[in-house]
């Protein structure tokens, strides 16, 4: 199933390929999950199943169905008329800790601006 180390080594691939259970959404290309230390009462993860590094890496063809698809994830979690964020954190000055490419959406709570 893996076909290379980085992919063995990533924690979202390991949970991908295990079919967690805790998924809110599943599709044959994207995954959404509940942020395991969330920073807002909802904070979702939302990726594509390929291993893809990051946005450096990532093309039009996978974010475009991802931000569709967030905006849909949006609308189920009730925070579509509310306001919420979507965050891509970028290699190490961006904040990107997991090297697979996932985008945050956050709301449920009045976000501050400019983000630390
Ligand atoms: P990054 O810092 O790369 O933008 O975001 C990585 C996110 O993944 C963090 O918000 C962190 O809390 C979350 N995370 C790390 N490990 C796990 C995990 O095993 N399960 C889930 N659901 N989230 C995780
Ligand atoms: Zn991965």
């Amino acid at each position: 199933m893996f076909t290379s180390d980085r992919e063995k080594n990533c924690i979202f691939c390991k949970l991908i390929a295990a079919g967690d259970s805790e998924f809110l959404y599943e599709d044959n290309e994207y995954v959404a999950m509940r942020d395991i230390n969330p920073q807002a009462p909802v904070h979702l993860l939302v990726m594509p199943k390929k291993h893809i590094s990051g946005l450096n890496d990532a093309v039009g063809a996978v974010t475009g169905p991802a931000m569709d698809l967030i905006r849909q994830l949006a609308v189920d979690m009730g925070i579509s008329e509310s306001g919420y964020r979507v965050i891509v954190n970028c290699n190490e000055d961006g904040g990107q800790t997991v090297g697979h490419l996932h985008f945050h959406l956050l709301g449920g709570r009045r976000m501050k601006w400019p983000p630390g």
